[in-house]
């Protein structure tokens, strides 16, 4: 066990202004010296089954670049869902101390506020670089520090799993007629929008998706993207993939760390974990880039399986669904409002850019590639 508060004196740290061999990270009743890392040992909790492709490795990858990257100083003793807390108490977890952090999805912390869905994803809401342009310059940050303080947690931000696909059913979609009815797995405010539309939206954890598709309890599923979705098996009782995603189109993943610890943290210590989350964050949006290709072109090549479009009357119900289950989520509470509006104004001028740049050049740029 390394004894916490002794400071580290490797010499790898020599320019973050230590003295070798003293005591001084964090002297008694002073102030933390800015660049000293001190020896100790956190525990993250995670949300995610242990080693699942790209959900599970994110945080292992959190502890292994904090462990780098503070030249050994500190470890990351890291339990996957249900090691130490199940997924949905690593929050409470955090929040009381019991553990020091946590690696997982801010929307499974609706039920301490629903302002908690926008730092992950929301219907017809943003993508990768949309949501990295809120968090990081648009104001997005200090809402959810602001929000995540009042449960004693810092928030960052610490991997991002892309746009997730429309999902998988066993029977085609043709009009939004052959909506009314269907059972289908949709976690949060996807399956509310779903509900609003005449579906019958269910929310089970992932490791029961299988076994429920397989009894007909549920006709559709969505989960990640072709990637992960292939690791489950889902081609095998549904075939019909259907694109796009309308509910998670680039789901934000995070670390959230006890604030009381954070707040004894020196600048370089605080600086250490939040590379070490956009190290893993940079990681996690090229291989879910890269695996999500491959494993698409597997599913249809070696699975049989059949990609369908959603068809357009379908994506404009969901997207005037959306908007009403939007507002209607935003008029919960005073934060979650001020989120809204944040999230909105930022995601309105990222389209309007967005449309002019990204958008028109991808469609054309297939010519070139004979596409
Ligand atoms: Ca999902």
């Amino acid at each position: 066990m390394m004894k916490r508060r002794q400071l580290l004196t490797g010499g790898a740290l020599g320019a973050a202004g230590l003295v070798a061999g003293c005591e001084c990270g964090a002297p008694a009743g002073g102030a933390a010296i800015p660049g000293a890392i001190n020896s100790r040992e956190l525990k993250m909790v995670t949300t995610w089954p242990k080693d699942f492709p790209g959900l599970g490795t994110m945080p292992e990858r959190v502890a292994q670049f904090i462990t780098e990257m503070s030249g050994g100083a500190i470890t990351v003793r890291v339990f996957a869902a249900g090691e130490l807390v199940s997924a949905f108490e690593s929050f409470d977890a955090v929040s009381n101390g019991a553990a020091d952090m946590y690696h997982g999805a801010e929307y499974y912390w609706v039920g301490k506020s629903p302002g908690f869905n926008f730092f992950t994803a929301v219907p017809f809401g943003m993508t990768i670089s949309e949501i990295m342009a809120w968090t990081e310059f648009g104001g997005g940050q200090a809402l959810w520090d602001e929000l995540s303080a009042r449960f004693n947690i810092k928030p960052i931000a610490a991997g991002n799993s892309g746009h997730q696909l429309g999902g998988w059913f066993k029977k085609e979609i043709n009009s939004l007629e052959d909506f009314r009815g269907l059972k289908m797995r949709m976690p949060g405010l996807g399956g509310e929008v779903l509900r609003r539309i005449g579906a019958s939206a269910v929310a089970i954890s992932g490791g029961e998706i299988y076994p429920a598709l397989q009894s007909g309890a549920i006709d559709a599923t969505e989960w990640v993207g072709p990637w992960n979705d292939l690791a489950f098996g889902f081609y095998q009782e549904a075939k019909y993939y259907y694109w796009p995603g309308f509910h998670e189109p680039g789901s934000q993943l995070a670390c959230g760390i006890n604030l009381d610890l954070w707040n004894t943290l020196t600048a370089t210590e605080k600086s250490i974990i939040q590379g070490a989350c956009q190290r893993a964050n940079n990681i996690s949006i090229a291989e879910f880039t890269h695996h999500n290709a491959i494993a698409l072109e597997q599913l249809i090549n070696e699975h049989g399986v059949e990609l369908r479009q959603m068809p357009e009357d379908v994506m404009a119900a969901l997207a005037d669904a959306s908007k009403t289950v939007l507002e209607e989520t935003a008029a919960t509470d005073d934060i979650t409002g001020r989120i809204y509006q944040s999230f909105r104004e930022s995601l309105i001028r990222s389209m309007d850019w967005g449309r002019i740049s990204d958008e028109t050049y991808m469609a054309a740029r297939r010519k070139a590639f004979d596409l």
